[in-house]
């Protein structure tokens, strides 16, 4: 697989890269604020039937999902304005050393719900900079999320 439009996706980039350099500082905070939850166990976290599912097909604990909720870093945050809703991708590494993305929807400071968790390593064309940067916008197929 690879990418359909590079050169639309290379513009989606830019325009990425441009957004991203305002939301993700927000995504940061947030996160930041739901580890102070998870530190005094008051967070809490549901892991979505979608994300039991996927991660069983691709061999993903619920360990590491915690494991990279905590260590991880946001690499994007998106606002969805037709149900208010924030989504926050953190990219995180397993124990043994796989990249994995967490989707999580911030419902709340203290509440996020992990809509998906994939390793990028599966779709490597549409990631830079250490599977950091989105740089292919393409659908496949098979949905992603
Ligand atoms: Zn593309």
């Amino acid at each position: 697989m690879k990418c359909k439009n590079p050169k639309l996706c290379s513009k989606k980039h830019e325009k990425w890269k441009k957004n991203q350099r305002q939301f993700i500082p927000i995504g940061e905070r947030e996160h930041e604020l739901f580890l102070k939850y998870l530190e005094k166990k008051t967070a809490k976290l549901t892991l979505g039937r979608h994300s039991d599912k996927r991660q069983y097909q691709r061999l993903i604990s619920t360990n590491d999902v915690n494991d990279i909720i905590k260590n991880g870093w946001v690499i994007e945050r998106n606002f969805f304005p037709n149900d208010q809703s924030v989504s926050l991708v953190i990219l995180g590494y397993t124990r043994t050393y796989r990249p994995i993305h967490v989707v999580c929807i911030v419902l709340n400071d203290d509440h996020w719900f992990v809509k998906t968790v994939y390793s990028p390593v599966s779709k490597e064309y549409k990631w830079a900079n250490g599977y950091q940067d989105r740089i292919c916008f393409c659908k496949d197929k098979e949905e992603d999320e």
